[in-house]
């Protein structure tokens, strides 16, 4: 049995402790404090900064293959360190240990993925005016990146910004999770272990307002990648933008889940319910705005409700349990809040609408029938296990609908129309559109917002071009 580890920080090759004191640990399941985690001060993140620069120095004129490789061995070494990971990742952030298996070796496929394109980065010739001229179009990797994940998937969130950047020959300070820091430490751990040279990756902790308002502006940094809320993207963004650093926004989302007359029925329970409760529903492209046809309102609401109170809730390292606390007592008083307005404002509980018990952040799967738009879950992204399940007429209505608000990162839809298909694939806003299926966040697919969603993608060649700028040479003989 894998026992929870303390948290240190790891600068320039070296797992240390932080200038400013330890913080607690909690497993969410127990309320315990289970660790503690090293946090940064502005000494450790200078070190950290001039590690990184001397890193970048290394690491971009290291051949290709090479990196490639090197990047591959941490893959390896994440699989061989799956089942610790997992097991770190459940007692810090509450979801099931298969769903922790998954992540991780979701992450090493991402790894992998990215290894594959460091030998891909690409420039081109482009066909001159004059024949003794050559036009070379070259791509060199940006600088230091900045990266800052959140808790929702430790592992999942890094690993996009890390491989990506690495691939593309950057090197970076990740500012990890404080709520789950153990096995994003893990996962820098197999960076390390593969034999990336000191100061390519480094991995911070601390207070994160503090953390991004001194490295944002640090002339070191050339690029920074965020995953978080919408309110907290748009202050960084700016920040970024008054510095003119490039940068990725993985942001809020809301998406809506429209079921029309003719689609599979058991099927669209089936994969959005799965979807919905995943990581109790704190995920960004989870669907939350189900918007069902009226024929068939009924069956797809019967076999939600039913799929929700099927599910095993509980401490995440027990058997059979599907679905775990919420990772932290915010989510508690939001959901609370969230449903008491809904309620007020006339929605209907079809099932759950409360916590589970008073120890561990347990609430029950929650389905929500008839929540006027004047609901604030209508318009707030929920980040919980709540659905919430409306009915619609026609095509024109469900679309006004699915793009009334400004957030714009996943989509989904069930349909047996080709028409349709087509139509929703042209007519929805939002960075990713799934039909029939959940198709999304694979590593060589694209994955990104638009609108409030934020922007760049972070997966997919779409990724790699994140981390590299563009630069024309053009010489004659
Ligand atoms: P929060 O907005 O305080 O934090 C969200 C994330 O942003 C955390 O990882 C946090 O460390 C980081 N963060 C906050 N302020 C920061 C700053 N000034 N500089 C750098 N990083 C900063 O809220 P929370 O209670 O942790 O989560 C609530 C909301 O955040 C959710 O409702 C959801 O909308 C959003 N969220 C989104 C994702 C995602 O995958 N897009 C993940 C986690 C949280």
């Amino acid at each position: 049995m894998t026992s929870y580890s303390d948290t240190q920080l790891f600068i320039d090759g070296r797992w240390r402790d932080g200038s400013k004191p330890r913080l607690p640990v909690l497993n969410p399941a127990t309320e315990e404090t289970i660790g503690t985690l090293a946090h940064a001060g502005k000494a450790d993140l200078d070190e950290a900064l001039a590690a990184a620069q001397r890193g970048f120095e290394v690491w971009r004129k290291v051949g290709a293959l090479e990196r490639s490789k090197l990047i591959r061995r941490a893959a390896e070494l994440l699989r061989e360190r799956a089942e610790t990971v997992a097991t770190l990742m459940t007692l810090e952030q509450g979801k099931p240990l298969v769903e922790s298996r998954g992540e991780t070796a979701g992450a090493a496929d991402t790894i992998e993925w990215f290894a594959e394109e460091a030998r891909r980065t690409y420039g081109r010739i482009v066909p001159a005016r004059a024949v003794s001229v050559t036009q070379m179009v070259v791509k060199e990797p940006v600088g230091v990146a900045a990266a800052f994940t959140p808790w929702n998937f430790p592992l999942n969130q890094a690993v996009r910004k890390v491989s990506a950047a690495l691939a593309a020959g950057c090197s970076v300070i990740l500012k990890g999770p404080e709520e789950t820091p153990a096995s994003c430490a893990a996962l820098i751990g197999a960076f390390a272990d593969a034999g990336i040279p000191a100061g390519v990756v480094n991995l911070v902790f601390g207070i994160p307002a503090e953390i991004s308002s001194y490295l944002i502006p640090h002339p070191v940094i050339k690029k920074i990648s965020f995953t978080g809320s919408t309110v907290v993207g748009k202050q960084l963004a700016a920040m970024a933008g008054s510095h003119m650093k490039r940068v990725t926004m993985e942001l809020g989302g809301h998406a809506p889940a429209l079921v029309f007359d003719d689609a599979d029925v058991a099927q669209a329970v089936k994969i959005l319910a799965a979807n919905k409760f995943r990581n109790a529903g704190q995920v960004c492209v989870a669907p939350t705005r189900f918007l069902v046809q009226e024929k068939v309102y009924q069956q797809f609401l019967d076999g939600f409700v039913q799929a929700a109170e099927d599910l095993q809730v509980g401490n995440g390292m027990d058997k059979g349990v599907r679905m775990g606390p919420l990772a932290n007592n915010r989510r508690i008083d939001a959901m609370e809040s969230m449903v008491a307005d809904a309620k007020s404002h006339g929605a209907k509980v079809a099932t759950g609408g409360e916590r589970i018990g008073n120890r561990g952040y347990f609430f029950k799967p929650t389905v929500l029938t008839d929540v006027p738009l004047s609901a604030r879950m209508m318009t707030e992204e929920p980040f919980g296990p709540v659905a919430m399940i409306n009915r619609f007429s026609d095509y024109d209505e469900v679309v006004t609908e699915a793009n009334r608000l400004p957030y714009g990162l996943a989509a989904y839809a069930y349909t047996t129309s080709a028409k349709t298909m087509a139509g929703l694939g042209r007519d929805i806003e939002s960075g990713m559109v799934s039909i029939n299926h959940h198709g999304i966040a694979l590593p060589e697919l694209p994955f990104g917002g638009i609108k409030d969603s934020g922007y760049g993608s972070e997966g997919g060649i779409e990724a790699v071009e994140a981390y590299l700028n563009t630069k024309l040479v053009t010489q004659t003989i």
